[in-house]
């Protein structure tokens, strides 16, 4: 067996968005110190990024922490972080319906997950809603949190968080080149990328590329023309207003999702303001009017104008194309719902760490890449659908025509085997795992008609059993997350340094 070597000596990251600096802080992280590779990114403050993306997934933690290896304490207060527990989501179903989609411990051992015992619960007419059994849910409720049993995630300010991204990957040896991209330079036989040439004449050489410049694509799309899956027939937004405003009172452990009559409001709480945005179809609701929706649904005053963003929604085709990766906006986007975009990225990097290329690329691994990559896209893509399809609203044409649009063929093979036996076929890497997607299903009011077999069989006493542990458990978790304390005061510890 001979000595593997990866040959890549060069890495280019294309821009310095969320997915170009946490790119190059996990190559700073985990390559720099231990191999002979050098790693420049190369972005431009006049074109500068998109700017948004505040909500994250537990994922987000570990990368961090974890990986990165931060201290929760000093990152919290440099980025302005609040700890999130789940999504309330607001009107969906239909106006004044609430559910909460919390963030899950650990991947429960039992083999009949607990949803069963709960839809059978409400059989014997037991009808507390499912996430009153989420310690989550609960302290979201109750505004308290402690971190070492709840599992969360943070709500962060973009900006800020992309400012310590680059400074942690500058202090640990990434190279910064402010320029402007103007095209790559391909080798004329191969097909692959030689140089970035900035619009200045300036010739950046590499071995290997990553693209992470946003919607436009730059490598992966105009030099190498990956192509694109669009998914608009699946998913009716492509534009949303974003806002920052004062936040008058002690921010909550959670972000907000609002239906509203052409899209839905997101609601993110930070230290310092909140994110806000309206999320929207464009072919039924003009950028005036979903701007004047969103201001007239403010909890504070505003702090700077509404910025207006176009997206389209759908993949790239090939996130790995000759020498060079998609990460970020650059790979495709779904859209805001459910904060899928910095996951995906962290994705991305994690399996970019795993798959990292040899010289000559290897085409098994750039397809298993991209089969990966093309899976956690579908199936955080089926769980979005689902939140618009599960409604009963008659309020607007857009929710009507949520209810009829075109199914992803995946997502209606999951609602068959939910609807028909309550189970979930969820891969164990997706984004997404069972317990969402049971919250989600059960928060959305899809109730199966049978469940386990072992639980709708029980006999007279099993089912006593059942219906005296039900209010049990609610009550010890009620009772557990009520000794907790408030977010505002657990948070206000951690960022002091007394994170105990
Ligand atoms: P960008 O931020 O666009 O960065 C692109 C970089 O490339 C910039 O540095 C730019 O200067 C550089 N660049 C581009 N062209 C050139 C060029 N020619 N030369 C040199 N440099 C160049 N995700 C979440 O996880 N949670 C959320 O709550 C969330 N909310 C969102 C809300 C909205 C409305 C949108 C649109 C997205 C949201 N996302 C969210 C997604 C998230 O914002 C993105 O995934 C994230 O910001 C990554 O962006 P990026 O780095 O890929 O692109």
């Amino acid at each position: 067996m001979t000595t593997p070597t990866t040959g890549i000596r060069t890495l280019i990251v294309a821009g310095g968005g969320t997915a170009g600096w946490m790119t190059a802080a996990a190559l700073a992280a985990n390559m720099l110190p231990r191999t002979t590779l050098s790693v420049t990114l190369v972005e431009s403050e006049t074109i500068g990024t998109i700017g948004v993306g505040e909500s994250t997934l537990p994922s987000f933690v570990r990368f961090h922490l974890g990986l990165l290896g931060l201290d929760e304490g000093d990152f919290m207060r440099s980025i302005g972080a609040t700890f999130k527990l789940g999504i309330r989501f607001e009107d969906w179903v239909r106006p004044g319906h609430a559910y909460f989609h919390p963030f899950y411990k650990k991947p429960d051992p039992n083999p009949i997950p607990f949803h069963h015992l709960w839809l059978h619960g409400l059989a014997l007419g037991e009808r507390t809603p499912f996430d009153t059994y989420s310690p989550e849910a609960t302290a979201a409720g109750m505004g308290t949190f402690e971190k070492s049993t709840l599992s969360h995630a943070y709500q962060i300010d973009a900006i800020a968080y992309a400012a310590y991204m680059r400074k942690y990957a500058e202090a640990r040896g990434v190279r910064r080149i402010e320029g402007k991209i103007e095209r790559a330079d391909l080798d004329g036989h191969e097909g692959t990328i030689k140089a970035l040439i900035l619009a200045d004449g300036r010739r950046i050489e590499g071995d290997f590329f990553i693209d992470c410049t946003g919607f436009r694509g730059i490598l992966i799309e105009q030099a190498l023309k990956a192509g694109y899956e669009d998914w608009s027939h699946f998913l009716p937004c492509d534009r949303a207003v974003a806002v920052p405003a004062a936040q008058p009172s002690v921010p909550g452990p959670f972000t907000r999702a609002i239906a509203r009559p052409h899209g839905w409001q997101w609601k993110i709480p930070l230290q310092h303001r909140s994110g806000n945005g309206y999320v929207y179809c464009s072919a039924l609701c003009s950028d005036d009017e979903a701007a004047s929706v969103l201001l007239g649904n403010l909890d504070g005053e505003p702090l700077a104008q509404p910025l207006r963003l176009r997206f389209s929604v759908g993949r790239r085709r090939l996130f790995w194309k000759k020498n060079c990766i998609a990460i970020g906006l650059s790979a495709g986007f779904l859209e805001p719902l459910e904060a899928t975009g910095i996951a995906l990225i962290q994705m991305g990097v994690y399996k970019f760490l795993q798959y990292f290329p040899n010289s000559p690329i290897n085409p098994a691994q750039e397809d298993a890449f991209n089969r990966e990559m093309e899976s956690r896209y579908q199936e955080a893509r089926d769980l979005l659908v689902f939140h618009y399809l599960a409604n009963e609203r008659r309020d607007s044409a857009f929710w009507r025509d949520c209810r009829e649009r075109e199914l992803p063929e995946s997502l209606r093979q999951r609602i068959e085997l939910f609807r028909s036996c309550g189970h979930l076929a969820i891969d164990r890497d997706a984004i997404f795992a069972p317990d969402s997607w049971a919250h989600v299903m059960l928060g959305q009011e899809l109730i199966p008609a049978h469940y386990h077999p072992f639980i709708a069989t029980y006999g007279i006493e099993e089912n006593a059993r059942l219906l005296w542990m039900l209010p049990k458990r609610r009550e010890a978790i009620r009772k557990a997350t009520e000794k907790m304390p408030a977010h505002g005061a657990f948070l206000a510890r951690v960022c002091s340094g007394r994170s105990d």
